[in-house]
């Protein structure tokens, strides 16, 4: 049996390996970057007239000139337009390319503009107003984005405006996720009242989902020789294996012992938290294997506390644990970690948990009251309000 940090300790030594895979800026949301990003050209590319208005040479205006001729119109996507007269001035739209000769835009508002002349009505102008400057945000070259960026809409806006419709992202590696269990049947399937339906496989896929990664659903029964047959094609054709169930003390328990015969080292056995005090983990040279414990909030917490962890810290993110103060006091005697179902709510400014404590690790239902797991640590028994822990977010 290993201790929450030794189970972490573990698996992070056996991170996946990600290499480069170029997707469609349409499908890179949430996607690692692999690659630098530069600025193709200068930030905005040319003077970008801010306002709608007019363009003048200032020292006009600071020369007692005050009523300007109009000698054009520049709309936005017109090629840059030239003032002739410096007592002229050009009318010109917010996005077009400020004319030649102008350095100044005063906006509609301050002006009045009679038989194509244009009358400034405000005295407050400052020389460049109303002007977003070539390069100001960025020059030519700049880097805008580094390898391991997490890409937001934001950051798809600046892969989108140097023209790049794909974009090299780190690959992630392709699970199977396999329920164990002869009590267990699929969704589609009508329960025996002695059965129930595999909920397990459809979380899992469904957190993994969210983390962008497929997955392919299988499910095996409490049989050596045939979790022996069909793990092994499994275990073939994917880069990591996720099971539920069939890793306690049950007579028909019979996972741990298949994989070693598969040849999956196992690198731990338990692990000294409830709940998912069961757990095991184990790979090969190329494939990783986490055997989570079937009871429902066992699986969910170790996924949050190990997988997601282990997905992120592989790509290089920045997996920094949350943490929450404990509302009330709480206690736990047993020396285990305890994974503390809790509802986080920001009161101020603060992240405060209450417990939100259901009927064990088989009450999945009590989830739904449910954000977060506090992780409180082995060596304490009694936990006091004020007191701040790591929580795993689970929404
Ligand atoms: P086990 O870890 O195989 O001893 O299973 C512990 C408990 O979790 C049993 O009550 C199982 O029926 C239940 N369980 C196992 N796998 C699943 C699953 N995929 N979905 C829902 N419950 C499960
Ligand atoms: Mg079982």
């Amino acid at each position: 049996m290993v201790s929450v940090a030794e189970a972490v300790s573990i698996i992070h030594s056996h991170h996946f390996k990600p290499h480069a895979e170029e997707v469609e800026i349409t499908k890179c949301i949430d996607r690692v970057l692999d690659e630098e990003i530069l600025a193709d050209r200068d930030f905005p590319p040319f003077d970008r007239v801010a306002m709608d208005g007019i363009a003048i040479q200032f020292a006009s205006f600071e020369s007692g000139c005050a009523e300007f001729k109009v000698e054009g119109i520049a709309a936005a996507g017109q090629p840059q337009s030239a003032l002739a007269e410096q007592t002229s001035c050009i009318e010109v739209m917010t996005g077009s390319s400020l004319p030649l000769n102008t350095d100044t835009v005063v906006r509609y508002e301050d002006v009045a503009i009679e038989n194509g002349h244009a009358v400034i009505k405000s005295s407050k102008l400052v020389k460049g107003q109303n002007i977003h400057a070539q390069a100001s945000d960025a020059r030519q070259s700049d880097t805008l984005l580094t390898p391991g960026t997490v890409l937001s809409p934001i950051e798809v806006a600046l892969i989108a405006t140097i023209g790049k419709p794909r974009v090299k992202v780190k690959s992630l590696p392709s699970f199977a996720i396999i329920s164990t269990g002869d009590e267990l049947v699929d969704i589609h399937e009508t329960p025996h009242k002695h059965q129930i339906r595999r909920s397990n496989s459809y979380t899992l896929q469904a957190a993994l989902q969210a983390l962008n990664c497929k997955s392919t659903l299988h499910h095996l029964p409490d049989n050596k020789e045939k979790l022996s047959q069909e793990l092994h094609k499994i275990l073939d054709a994917h880069d990591v294996i996720i099971l539920s169930g069939g890793v306690s003390k049950g007579k028909f328990d019979y996972v741990p012992e298949v994989l070693e015969q598969l040849g999956v080292e196992k690198h731990f056995h338990k692990v000294k938290q409830k709940p998912g005090k069961p757990f095991w983990f184990g790979s090969t040279q190329d494939k990783t294997v986490f055997a989570l414990p079937g009871n429902p909030v066992s699986t969910t917490v170790c996924f949050y506390k190990y997988i997601r962890q282990w997905i992120w810290q592989s790509l290089g993110v920045n997996a920094d644990v949350d943490v929450a103060t404990l509302g009330v006091d709480f206690n736990f005697p047993a020396p285990l970690t305890y994974f503390l179902e809790v509802q986080v709510k920001n009161e101020g400014g603060r992240l405060i948990a209450y417990p939100k404590q259901g009927g064990g690790s088989g009450d999945f239902a009590n989830l739904k009251e449910v954000n977060a797991f506090m992780e409180l640590p082995e060596e304490v028994t009694s936990f006091k309000k004020g007191e701040t822990y790591p929580i795993y977010l689970l929404r």
